[in-house]
């Protein structure tokens, strides 16, 4: 494995971040996860844009130009063949103890490319099964979700309450009780024709496979709604699925042991996935240009 920090590539056992970098001392920093399909980069300029606006949020100055990001990120890809997934990560750079980020004088930039496996391969198949989580989603007031920090502790204390479960994925809500997302995922849900996902102003990440979604039901003929919704909601879907780069279409067969519609993935669903898939296998911007 070819690992890109600043400028050079390293070994696995050689890419190594300073114990001084803020990314790792406070979560300073900002990341995207990004798939590759076939040769070619899934949705390259929404993933670049959120970065800049994750950075632009936290007044963290990118310290290579666009392209130049781009391209190392692309080398990074074909330095390692066949990887199918990206984590791209800024992080505020090298300072002393204190927090001030005015003491890291630059950012440092690294890319891994590997792959990424989140659940097997029988969860897609049978469904998902998720439970609400008695971790609230952070407050967009406190620290926005729509900034893909690297402070995931939020994320990570959802994750922790599935230990020993037979739950596969955790629904955060918000403290007024708004269903948000799930630990690393978008959520939607289906009735009738109408496709229902949380408004990103409650505290959920602008997912990039999620606007794809949203794209492909609105080409099925779907309504598309953007709303704020409850657990009577959720529990009376016809159907749910999450969304994620990495999840990619896992359809939800069960909340909190209610069954979701049939308790199989549901029609709308299953389309979705096979729409997704054929957009992805033919969409993208080729990594050997
Ligand atoms: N929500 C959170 C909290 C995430 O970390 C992610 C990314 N894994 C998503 C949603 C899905 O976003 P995307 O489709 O851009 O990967």
């Amino acid at each position: 494995m070819q690992i890109y920090v600043d400028g050079a590539f390293y070994s696995e056992e050689d890419a190594k971040i300073s114990v001084f970098d803020h990314g790792l001392l406070y979560g300073d920093g900002v990341f995207e996860g990004i798939r590759v399909y076939g040769g070619r980069v899934f949705e390259l300029d929404p993933h670049i844009d959120r970065l800049y606006a994750s950075a632009q949020t936290i007044a963290l100055e990118i310290p290579i130009s666009r392209s130049d990001l781009i391209e190392a990120m692309m080398e990074t890809i074909r330095r390692n063949e066949g990887a199918e997934y990206v984590r791209l990560v800024v992080t505020r750079g090298v300072g002393d103890l204190g927090l001030n980020p005015k003491k890291c004088p630059k950012a440092t930039v690294f890319c891994i490319a590997g792959g990424i496996t989140l659940y097997p391969a029988e969860v897609y198949e049978k469904g998902f099964k998720v439970r609400t989580l008695a971790t609230r989603r952070n407050e967009p007031q406190a620290l926005n979700p729509a900034v893909k920090s690297l402070n995931y502790l939020n994320n990570v204390m959802g994750a922790l309450e599935l230990r020993d479960t037979d739950v596969n994925e955790g629904l955060f809500l918000t403290t007024s009780g708004y269903v948000c997302e799930c630990t690393a995922d978008n959520f939607f849900m289906v009735k009738g024709r109408r496709l229902m996902t949380p408004n990103p102003a409650l505290g959920a990440l602008g997912g990039i496979t999620r606007a794809v979604v949203m794209k492909l039901a609105a080409g099925m003929g779907m309504e598309v709604e953007e709303g704020f919704y409850t657990l009577f909601d959720v529990y009376n879907a016809e159907e749910a699925f999450l969304t994620g780069t990495a999840a990619e279409v896992g359809p939800i067969v069960e909340i909190d042991r209610r069954p979701i519609g049939t308790g199989v993935p549901g029609p709308i669903t299953r389309e979705i996935i096979a729409r997704f898939h054929e957009y992805a296998e033919n969409t993208g911007t080729p990594v050997n240009a």
